[in-house]
């Protein structure tokens, strides 16, 4: 089959490889009907994440139909349309019982890896995402193995198409549960979001949903916006204006109530500049260069929320910790725990409250992924989503 390989730090290619097989009587094979690159793809592209190999196949948001399942798996059966998490659960372990499903105890073998690299525990498993995450072969690809088929996978009948239903696999559970996270009080609220990407533009959209008075956009990409001020989103853009005034100013002197940083690492910019040789490099660059999270905990009134979808890893420094004692913040932050997600929000799509594929700025086939990634990650040509059709 035809499979989006990691080769090295910013290069990627296009190559056949075995297809996958069943390992475990609870995995499945889905045939990959649509897939997307996500913001945290130009992660594993940039480097960033450490425990990649040359051969590895990329992506996690992905769905398809299963064309074969184990003799253990009891809710899917071939033919079944299913979208899946991009996070791997087993569903028993004590975190799944709890909700806590990308924490799984279960799903990473390799979970004892980050401690080593990075100074940190990683969660459960996740496709495409390196061997600190369990090393599993990801979803840009024609077919992929989803191991804990009775879990993860959610079936969606024939109804919506594919560009409805495929980010309910990542970005829309991650901008909706950064704004759940926030405990939005109806109609009084006000949500600012750091980055206008794709995570960015769906928590400000959830805040809406979620009944936030007024929810502010910031970001410097003109395109990303202009996206969210079709939806009746404010935006400022931090190039053009101080933003921790322009908040200020925006919110009467108090902050708004709540902040989402749906930027992350990215803030260390991506590309060529962002290639570190030593781990020093790496920690120096997390010093300096945090702007969003920064901003967030400045920016954020008193007693609100500072909630992280961005994704964060290794030793964070010198943040403002002062001004978030001296407010009162709560933090929130992690992987998202997709599957609780999957029924409410596919509920939401099917009622007309929200159409996910507003997103999407360009279609592509397999063979362009690697350019593809360049454009999204370089915010050329207007890129802000990228859906891949494997058999186009
Ligand atoms: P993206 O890279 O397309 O978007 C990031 C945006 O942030 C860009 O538009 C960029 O211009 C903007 N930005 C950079 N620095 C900024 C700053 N200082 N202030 C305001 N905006 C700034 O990525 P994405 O797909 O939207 O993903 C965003 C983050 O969410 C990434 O870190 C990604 O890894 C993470 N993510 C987390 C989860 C999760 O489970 N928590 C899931 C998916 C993605
Ligand atoms: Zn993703």
């Amino acid at each position: 089959m035809k499979a989006v390989i990691w080769q090295s730090t910013n290069h990627i290619s296009v190559e056949q490889v075995p297809d996958p097989e069943l390992l475990l009587p609870t995995d499945a094979i889905v045939r990959v009907s649509s897939t997307a690159i996500c913001g945290s793809d130009l992660h594993l592209l940039d480097g960033r994440i450490p425990s990649m190999e040359k051969g590895d196949i990329l992506g996690h948001e992905f769905m398809g139909e299963v064309v074969e399942v184990g003799k253990d798996v009891k809710t899917l059966k071939v033919g079944d349309r299913v979208v899946v998490p991009f996070n791997i659960a087993c569903g028993v372990c004590d975190p799944c019982k709890r909700g806590f499903y990308s924490a799984c105890d279960n799903s990473n073998p390799n979970h004892r890896m980050a401690e080593a690299l990075y100074g940190a525990v990683s969660g459960g498993g996740l496709f495409g995402y390196s061997h600190m995450y369990g090393g599993y072969a990801g979803g840009q690809a024609q077919f992929v193995r989803v191991p804990f088929a009775d879990v993860g996978p959610f079936k969606i009948g024939p109804d919506l198409p594919d560009e409805q239903v495929l980010f309910l696999t990542d970005i829309f559970p991650t901008g909706y549960q950064a704004a759940e996270n926030c405990q939005i009080v109806k109609g009084r609220d006000v949500v600012a979001v750091f980055g206008a990407g794709p995570v960015g533009q769906f928590a400000a959209r959830s805040a809406q949903m979620l009944g936030a008075a007024r929810v502010i956009v910031v970001d410097r990409v003109p395109e990303r916006l202009r996206m969210a001020a079709a939806a009746g989103l404010e935006t400022i853009n931090y190039e053009e204006v101080d933003v921790l005034v322009a908040l200020r100013e925006a919110t009467g002197g108090r902050g708004p109530d709540h902040v989402i940083d749906a930027v992350g690492m990215e803030a260390h910019g991506h590309g060529p500049g962002a290639l570190l040789d030593s781990v020093e490099q790496k920690l120096k660059l997390t010093f300096d260069r945090i702007t969003a999270l920064r901003w967030a905990i400045l920016s954020c009134a008193k007693g609100g929320t500072v909630s992280l979808p961005g994704v964060y890893g290794g030793l964070v420094d010198k943040m403002p910790m002062g001004a978030a004692f001296a407010k009162g913040l709560i933090f929130r932050m992690g992987q998202t725990h997709t599957h609780r997600y999957l029924k409410p929000l596919l509920s939401r799509i099917e009622a007309g409250e929200i159409d996910p594929s507003f997103v999407i700025t360009h279609r592509a086939t397999l063979d362009e992924a690697p350019a593809l990634y360049k454009t999204f990650r370089d915010k050329h040509d207007g890129c802000i989503k990228v859906v891949l059709d494997p058999w186009g």
